[in-house]
């Protein structure tokens, strides 16, 4: 017998919580060929991993790399921390499957959060056409959920208020078209537009499928922090009418609420999972964080021409903006696409106005107008979530880690090249919140299990051969807030399918990222 690639003399850390033990992994046609002690089997590539933690490749729960997923930048980002699959569509606002028109709007709104639509997708494009784009085109693996928000869009445009029945159909027949393409669940952004305007009643009635193909449903709720309770009891009443298995996006807030609430729904038979990212503040577009829901109800190309309106600012700076003095003083601005205005990249918004000399409201107006939506921020969470909060939450069982990241403007917020790398180094080394077992389990078996990534997220003989390698003793993140874009340090080698992505803690430049497809659902 012989091998592909040996991985000979560290520790394996298998995915499924057990400890890590001492155990060569080989490594034939893309899959795990074999564990155990393998000093003398033949191989035409034999790498000395003495001291080093093998895993299985992490699952990015969350992340919004739709526009950037063969970007270089954003690959080593991912690599370095040993992320080798991406979960994209999130929020409910993705590029399919939709009409050119539709992906106009949705792509102009969700632009500083997902990038702009790839061109050979722009004319319109089903969830198989999207799942092809990324396939082998890219180091890491890409998974896909059906995004509400889009759907509804395509079905209604921006028109708010309760769909009739023919739209519930023709919604739900593009849920099934995507779950049929392989999506791996339904997301939904129930903050954004038009995702708000859908009410229990219809997410439900769209999760029907999703339960009946054994997908998930994945929702950025209608509330975090002290309302909370508010978006969970929406999500679990979904999961009760339609029956489907449900996962909260970046949660955070009081965990002595959010802990019991997801205990008193599990003992009621609701299956909830959810993802969070080990910061204490969040990252969205500037419109949704400081502008009101009405202002932007009929569109993002109607809200530009609103903010253009003297007198609509004159309402909001006397409504609105003297009442979230708070929420202005916690934004720093990210992202602007507007070049006149790029020099508040990195500012806190209240020095940005200071300089600019206008009030923050109007300043908010001017970037959100100017970049015609194009700007982006981060914030500060309320002090309702703490870094008490973030452990607590990372050692729950139905936790695993979504970075939440956004890879535009010259001062995102740095999860997205530290999350991972975070939880093992700060939070598993030196604070001791999971033993490495736990802390791998989180970050690829329970995911993989989760959104049935088949094949993927345990190291054993016959799994793919998405497989890390990191050193236990220096792995950390090295990203923050001044320099986000900074790559963590520690892992060594990462292989996708079995080809190295990252060797040497260099890009291979090799492409062996696949489009996962949700597995057919076992018949009993
Ligand atoms: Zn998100």
């Amino acid at each position: 017998m012989a091998c592909d690639v040996l991985l000979q003399g560290g520790w394996v850390v298998d995915g499924t919580s057990a400890p890590p033990f001492r155990a060569d992994v080989a490594v034939t046609g893309g899959t795990i060929s074999a564990i155990g002690r393998l000093g003398d089997l033949e191989t035409a590539d034999r790498v000395d991993v003495t001291g080093r933690y093998v895993t299985p490749g992490f699952v990015d729960t969350h992340v919004h790399a739709d526009a950037s997923a063969d970007d270089l930048e954003v690959q080593e980002a991912c690599l370095r921390q040993g992320v080798t699959t991406l979960l994209l569509g999130q929020d409910g606002v993705s590029f399919a499957p939709a009409s050119a028109r539709t992906i106009g709007a949705v792509a102009h709104y969700f632009g500083p959060v997902n990038g702009p639509c790839p061109p050979d997708l722009a004319a319109g494009c089903s969830v198989a056409d999207l799942l092809a784009h990324y396939d082998q085109r890219t180091a890491l693996n890409v998974g896909y959920l059906a995004p509400a928000g889009t759907i509804r869009a395509e079905v209604m445009g921006y028109q708010p208020g309760a769909a009739d029945p023919a739209q519930l159909r023709a919604m739900r027949a593009l849920v099934e078209d995507a779950l049929a393409d392989g999506a791996l669940g339904m997301s939904t952004g129930l903050e954004y537009v038009p995702g708000r305007f859908a009410d229990a009643a219809e997410l439900a009635h769209l999760c029907d499928p999703v339960a009946d193909a054994g997908a998930v449903y994945v929702s950025h709720m209608r509330g975090y922090e002290a309302d909370a309770w508010r978006g969970l009891g929406e999500m679990f009443d979904i999961a009760r009418r339609s029956g489907v298995a449900v996962h909260a996006s970046h949660l955070h807030g009081p965990t002595n609420m959010i802990t019991g609430l997801l205990g008193r729904a599990e003992d009621d038979g609701v299956d909830a999972t959810f993802d969070s990212y080990p910061y204490l503040r969040g990252s969205s577009i500037l419109a949704m964080v400081a502008l009101p829901a009405e202002v932007q109800s009929a569109g993002p190309a109607d809200t530009v021409t609103r903010l253009h309106d003297p007198g609509v600012r004159q309402r909001l700076a006397r409504d609105w903006f003297s009442a979230i003095h708070d929420v202005l003083g916690r934004i720093t601005l990210s992202y602007v696409g507007a070049q006149q205005w790029q020099w508040v990249e990195g500012m806190s918004l209240l020095d940005a106005a200071g300089k600019a000399d206008m009030p923050p409201g109007e300043l908010v107006c001017e970037l959100v107008a100017s970049s015609r939506g194009g700007a982006g921020c981060v914030f500060a969470q309320p002090p309702t979530n703490t870094l008490d909060d973030v452990r607590t939450h990372l050692r729950h069982d139905g936790q695993m880690v979504g970075s939440d990241a956004i890879y535009l403007g010259s001062r995102p917020h740095p999860r997205g090249w530290g999350s991972f790398a975070r939880v093992l180094g700060r939070h598993t080394r030196e604070l001791g919140d999971l033993s490495w077992g736990q802390a791998v389990s989180h970050l690829a078996g329970h995911p993989a299990r989760r959104f049935q990534l088949a094949g993927r997220g345990l190291l054993k003989p016959g799994a793919v051969a998405d497989v890390v390698v990191l050193d236990p003793a220096t792995v950390a993140d090295l990203a923050d807030y001044a320099a986000p874009r900074t790559y963590a340090t520690g892992v060594d080698h990462v292989l996708v399918s079995g080809a190295f992505a990252l060797r040497d803690r260099q890009l291979t430049g090799a492409r062996p990222g696949r489009a996962l497809r949700r597995a057919e659902r076992m018949t009993p």
